[in-house]
């Protein structure tokens, strides 16, 4: 199994990031270089997470090649057009302390200002052309959004960050990033969206998962992070813990039968933990991303 993923313009990703969103900034430092050290060469934030300052600090404190990491961040919804996206960049870019980004996507749709949404994603292809980032796309893209782009501009995103756990997968949505060879990557990979209402159904705890953990001596989240890999999708789990993000990144050296994996397909229910990416607008979701 190889470690990295190419994308659809030649860029190579690693297939396993640190994911960064809801990590306090004051923890941020710590959580990146220990990712670092254990082997991680792609870190996952966004403008919105507030932590992009620290996760630059991260890296340059962390002893790695700051050449050597891959660097992801997001344009939240307040900077959406044409303008405002180029100016973002600027943003994101000062915080993060690098003249370049690995990959720059738009966080969400606006579906009732999607002209908007077009207007931030030529501001992302004007970015590519110029070579201040070396790849572009999208996250919580529904098919209509997505086909809508691809309509209306040049460059196919090259990945599509979007809630897949073995809860909910969105397969109809994958097929379709396969036939434009658009890449998932997996947001809340090992289900953390379904831990944190107390009601919910955490998949941690899924009895299938834990079944087929114990026969390979690994963890719930570990056969949650091979599963994707499997399937070909790329993940970005979070965790502050340093054994955790060890734990998680320990997933190369086994693998499950097909049998596993359809057995961990069949856990789908179809229910989304996030928010339907209909129902985010300017009025609800946008506030200010500060200066660098
Ligand atoms: P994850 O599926 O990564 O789960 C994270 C949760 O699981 C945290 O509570 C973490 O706690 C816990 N955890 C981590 N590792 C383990 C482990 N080995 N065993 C048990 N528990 C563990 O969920 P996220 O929602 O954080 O998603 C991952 C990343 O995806 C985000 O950080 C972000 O980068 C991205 N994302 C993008 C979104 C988008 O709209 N584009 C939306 C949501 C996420 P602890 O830290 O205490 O270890």
């Amino acid at each position: 199994m190889t470690t990295s993923i190419t994308l659809n313009n030649g860029v190579e990703l690693p297939a396993i990031g640190l994911g960064v969103f809801q990590t306090p900034p004051a923890e941020t430092v710590d959580a990146v270089a220990a990712a670092l050290r254990t082997g991680y060469r792609h870190i996952d934030t966004a403008a919105a997470y507030g932590n992009e300052r620290e996760v630059g600090q991260g890296i340059r404190e962390s002893g790695v090649d700051p050449a050597d990491v891959f660097l992801e961040t997001k344009i939240w919804i307040s900077d959406y057009g044409y303008d405002e996206t180029l100016h973002a960049f600027d943003k994101s870019a000062g915080k993060l302390g690098v003249d370049q980004l690995d990959l720059l996507i738009l966080h969400q749709p606006l579906p009732s200002a999607f002209e908007r949404t077009i207007g931030a994603y030529r501001a992302l292809e004007k970015l590519l052309a110029d070579g201040r980032v070396r790849a572009i796309g999208v996250s919580n893209f529904m098919p209509a959004h997505l086909t809508q782009l691809l309509e209306q501009t040049e460059v196919v995103p090259a990945v599509n960050q979007i809630e897949v756990h073995p809860y909910f997968q969105q397969k109809d949505l994958q097929e379709l990033h396969r036939e434009h060879r658009i890449l998932t990557q997996a947001w809340s990979p090992i289900g953390g969206i379904t831990s944190y209402r107390e009601s919910a159904r955490r998949s941690f705890d899924e009895p299938v998962i834990l079944a087929i953990g114990e026969k390979h001596g690994r963890s719930a989240a570990q056969v949650m992070l091979r599963w994707h890999l499997q399937h070909g999708i790329q993940v970005i789990p979070k965790s502050t813990k340093p054994e955790r993000i060890a734990e998680n990144f320990d997933i190369f050296d086994f693998e499950l039968t097909a049998d596993e994996v359809a057995q961990i397909d069949a856990l789908d229910t179809g229910a989304r933990g996030g928010p339907d990416p209909e129902s985010i607008t300017l009025e609800t979701y946008g506030r200010p991303i500060p200066e660098a």
